[in-house]
């Protein structure tokens, strides 16, 4: 590579040009000569080269005052030597060619694109609206982007012009003793552009913060804990990313009557225990209407039915659980005279059975202790 170059002729433009027409020169130039444009093309390669050690130089005030007073000698003597190849030049540069050019060199862009935010939402349903699902539409409150700019920040007409405090590169330099540090640029973070005519919608930004009206179908079996992803209705993704992903969680209210387990629900029935010891049928509410349920003679306390498939369909495979009912035997009170004569007959005839077992219980025990 030539040393010797004049980066002023190189890039065409006078020695008093300022930072924006350099940066402009240069990305013409750079046009020209990129090697993806001229495949092979050893002048153009040359060229393209020159036109980005020039550019170097120029567009850093620094180094820039060093060459206009010592010329190449003096930028030798401050460590710069040039780009060693086309993969220095692409590091170096690699923000402008993206941002400015249209094309990318291929190996920042992936690294930048950054995918949108992710959402959350809390729904409240109702225990029947968890079992058998609902269709709905929700209100998300998210950035957009900017539907009057679309994103560039600008207002319409209006272009971004190259950040001044940078040059457009996205970095500042800052001599610390010998070494040149480069740092992003605070002025335009590093996206090289400034805006002069913000949009009047996002005043900038690019994005505006906007309430979404999503449709959300909540299949049947959901339970609290369940999470559902609507993807790509979160943020919009920067530098090309797609949008981030919503998710809504689920919070299922408590049912006065229905608990549930898993796919089962369970619910407590009170009989008296007239019904628990004669039969009876009984009606018993499920999720989808009253059923009846047969109890049978002699039913216990903590006995429990069942009603198969009268449950909560799975989230899996989409079949039902069943419905678990518990009997609660409740004992009689404040009963009328006639009532109590006639359980206190009953318990007489009732004494030869249980009766005398409980009797017999107590005398073994009793005998067992006196030993
Ligand atoms: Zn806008
Ligand atoms: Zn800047």
């Amino acid at each position: 590579m030539s040393g010797k170059q004049d980066y002023y002729e190189t890039l065409g433009v006078s020695r008093n040009a300022s930072e924006s027409e350099i940066k402009a020169s240069y990305r013409k130039l750079a046009m020209k000569y990129h090697p993806d444009r001229n495949p092979g093309d050893k002048a153009a390669e040359e060229k393209f080269k020159e036109a980005a050690e020039a550019y170097e130089v120029l567009r850093d005030p620094q180094k820039r005052g060093i060459y206009d007073q010592y010329g190449h000698q003096g930028l030798e003597g401050s460590g710069f030597s040039g780009f060693g190849g086309f993969e220095d030049i692409f590091s170096s540069f690699g923000d402008i060619f993206e941002d400015f050019f249209g094309f990318n060199t291929g190996r920042r862009s992936r690294s930048r694109s950054q995918k949108g935010n992710d959402l959350r939402y809390d729904m409240r349903l109702s225990f029947m609206e968890a079992a058998f699902g609902k269709e709905t539409e929700i209100n998300v409150e998210k950035m957009e982007i900017c539907p009057e700019c679309n994103s560039t920040g600008c207002q319409p007409g209006t272009q971004p012009e190259i950040c001044q405090e940078c040059g457009g590169t996205g970095q500042i330099s800052r001599t610390q003793g010998f070494f040149t540090v480069r740092t992003t640029c605070p002025h335009c973070r590093g996206g090289g552009q400034s805006i002069a005519h913000p949009c009047s919608n996002c005043k900038g930004a690019g994005k505006v913060r906007t309430s979404k009206r999503v449709a959300v179908k909540i299949p049947g079996g959901v339970d609290s804990g369940s999470r559902l992803r609507l993807t790509g209705e979160g943020e919009p993704g920067a530098y090309g990313g797609p949008a981030g992903d919503l998710y809504v969680f689920i919070h299922v209210e408590r049912h006065e009557f229905f608990e549930r387990d898993g796919t089962n629900v369970i619910c407590q029935i009170p009989i008296s225990f007239i019904q628990a010891a004669l039969g009876d049928k009984i009606p018993v509410p499920t999720l989808q209407g009253e059923k009846d349920l047969e109890v049978p003679k002699g039913t216990q306390p903590g006995d429990v039915f069942r009603f198969q498939g009268e449950g909560i369909p799975s989230l899996r495979n989409g079949g039902r659980g069943d419905q678990l009912i518990q009997v609660d035997i409740k004992t009689p009170t404040n009963l009328t005279k006639k009532q109590e004569a006639l359980l206190k007959e009953f318990s007489k005839l009732e004494e030869g059975k249980l009766g005398n077992k409980l009797k017999n219980m107590f005398k073994g025990n009793a005998a067992r202790a006196a030993r």
